[in-house]
């Protein structure tokens, strides 16, 4: 293994990220060291263990593109794959390009702080470690800090307490128990019809109701797993130039202007093929104008009316405060079923806050919930928490965390002004989270690694994105999600779901392959919008003058 305190590059994180960004930069012939917290590789697979823990883009989509040989060695088992099988990708990947000598296990990477005279990093992990490197890559994760519910007393509670986001390796068994579940996004609405099926009594604290739809998960057959493999290079490809990284047709017209029995139709078509962007992407406005969405909004409504017996019950589950989309979206396998269950109960902590955890479970302004064991669906802090919890320090002594008080901000979501040299995989402000990330990951890595083969070539030991074009780059951003809803809801998207944390749409929803384009552009002009030392791109009267 590694363990050299000087090297070229050094990676935080050891999910799909990092190793990808690994095995770049080894083909450059770089030394890199990498610093993972958990004990593994496959960063969201190897934390989040929850019953029913699943992809939601098809595995088929959801996967590395780089290697062929890879695509073709490879066999995905169903529809959505399990967090056991995309773990197991997750390790072979790491095997197979024999990636784990350059990771360090069980470490936190603490600081980093940038020499703008020696134009290098200093790294410091919480073992003590002290890694100087001129390259530094932050692959942290977008939902890699899961988030604790804000409620008083969890450490009361004379049961076990549990979170999805890091849930025990030994799997919990609930048979027979007694449970409270809080929370009831991605993670909640995959996992409760699971616990549910297995305690005695469930019940479930939501604060927003989600919109979800039915996954339709099976087995994949020999012949579509094969169809897949025979084509692969023209679907990559597709992906790289599609809006979320999942190929489906464009739409051409809006929701508004066909009748209503068609879009019925098409929204129907979209919910059977149990892809995530299937109704969204029907129509052209969906995401961006309220009436047009309502309509999307109601058929899943609809859907739940007809899941759900009791039709109060059905009313509580339909989310009506924030347009549909604008909030991520939900794939599962028998979610609303299990509410027509006499032992499965649902909390509506809007009209009953939650106040408290006692020692014998949950307190709202209403009741007392005496239950064996708490489950925590409660998220992360999203795109930013990873980074900040980072003490990075760049020029002057800038910490990025104070830069990023208001927000964050950044050039292309990969660069920070006046933090040279860094970068950060799907980071604020780049389509990440809004697209397949597997996609949005590979462009990244790829866009980093022929940066710094281009510094390398010419000589640079400094690229520092300028603060005109961080800025020009923010606007950009923050005007194309104000031609959308999603700035009307208050989502993780927007960091609303973490108290004090700033109101900024934190991804890019111009589209993954425009985004590409932009990127691709920005490197071929040299590295345009970034300070170079030296500075090989100025003219050459400038250079020698
Ligand atoms: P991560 O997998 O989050 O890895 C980051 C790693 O960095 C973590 O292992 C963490 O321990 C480590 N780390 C962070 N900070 C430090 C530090 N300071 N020091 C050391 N190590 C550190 N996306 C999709 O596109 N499709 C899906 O179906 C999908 N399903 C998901 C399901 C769940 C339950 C969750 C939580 C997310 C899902 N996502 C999905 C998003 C998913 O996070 C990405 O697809 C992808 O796995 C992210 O990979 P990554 O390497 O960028 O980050
Ligand atoms: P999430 O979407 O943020 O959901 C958290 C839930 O907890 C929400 O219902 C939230 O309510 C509630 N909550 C948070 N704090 C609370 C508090 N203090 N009191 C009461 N309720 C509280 O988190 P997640 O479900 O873990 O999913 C996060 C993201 O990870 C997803 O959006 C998705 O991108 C990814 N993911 C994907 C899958 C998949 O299917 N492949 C599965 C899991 C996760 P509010 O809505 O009111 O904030």
């Amino acid at each position: 293994m590694t363990n050299d305190r000087t090297v070229d590059a050094v990676i935080v994180g050891a999910g799909f990220s990092g190793l990808y960004q690994l095995h770049r930069f080894r083909e450059l012939g770089l030394t890199t060291r990498v610093f993972e917290a958990a004990s593994g590789v496959g960063g969201t697979w190897w934390w989040n263990r929850y019953p029913g823990a699943r992809c939601d883009v098809e595995s088929l989509a959801y996967s590395y593109s780089f290697s062929p040989e890879l695509e073709q060695e490879w066999t995905w088992s169903e529809k959505y794959a399990t967090q056991p099988e995309i773990l197991g990708y997750a390790q072979h990947v790491a095997e197979r390009f024999d990636l784990e000598r350059d990771i360090t296990f069980d470490t936190r990477v603490e600081s980093a702080v940038y020499d703008a005279e020696r134009r290098r990093w200093t790294i410091t992990t919480d073992t003590g470690e002290v890694v100087d490197c001129r390259w530094f890559v932050m692959a942290t994760g977008c939902l890699s800090v899961s988030k604790a519910p804000e409620i008083p007393g969890a450490e009361r509670f004379q049961g076990p307490t549990y979170h999805t986001g890091h849930w025990p390796h030994e799997g919990v068994d609930f048979t027979g128990q007694r449970i409270a579940v809080i929370g009831t996004g991605s993670s909640g609405i995959q996992s409760i019809p699971i616990m549910a099926g297995q305690a005695a009594d469930t019940v479930v604290f939501q604060r927003t109701p989600n919109f979800s739809m039915p996954a339709g998960n099976r087995p994949l057959t020999e012949e579509e797993v094969a169809a897949r493999k025979a084509t692969y290079r023209e679907y990559r490809k597709a992906q790289q130039l599609s809006t979320f990284g999942v190929p489906v047709p464009e739409p051409t017209q809006s929701a508004l202007e066909v009748p209503e029995e068609e879009r019925t139709a098409t929204y129907q078509a979209g919910w059977e093929q149990g892809n995530l962007v299937a109704v969204l992407a029907s129509y052209t406005d969906t995401l961006v104008d309220k009436d047009a969405n309502e309509t999307a909004a109601e058929f899943v409504r609809s859907k739940i009316r007809e899941k759900v017996r009791d039709p109060e019950l059905a009313e509580l589950l339909s989310p009506r405060s924030f347009p549909y989309g604008t909030k991520r979206p939900c794939l599962d396998s028998g979610y609303y079923e299990t509410f027509n269950k006499d032992n499965v109960h649902l909390v509506d902590i809007r009209r009953t806050p939650l106040v408290e955890i006692t020692e014998k479970g949950v307190r709202t302004s209403e009741n007392e919930y005496e239950v064996d064991a708490i489950v925590f669906a409660t998220g992360f802090d999203a795109m930013t928490g990873a980074i900040t919890r980072v003490d990075i320090r760049g020029k002057n002594g800038v910490s990025l965390k104070e830069k990023w008080g208001e927000g964050p901000r950044s050039y292309l979501g990969l660069s920070v002004a006046g933090f040279p040299n860094l970068f950060t995989i799907t980071g604020p402000s780049s389509p990440s989270v809004l697209s397949n990330m597997m996609v949005s990951i590979e462009q990244h890595v790829d866009w980093v690694t022929d940066c710094v083969r281009w510094m390398r070539d010419n000589g640079v030991e400094e690229l520092d994105a300028t603060p005109e074009a961080e800025d020009e780059w923010v606007r950009h951003v923050e005007e194309v999600g104000d031609t959308t809803l999603y700035p009307t809801a208050d989502s993780w998207y927007m960091g609303s779901n973490v108290p004090g944390k700033p109101r900024v749409f934190m991804a890019y929803i111009g589209g993954v392959g425009v985004y590409r384009e932009r990127c691709d552009d920005v490197a071929a002009k040299g590295y345009e919008g970034y300070t170079k030392y030296p500075d090989v791109t100025a003219a050459p009267e400038k250079q020698s003058a």
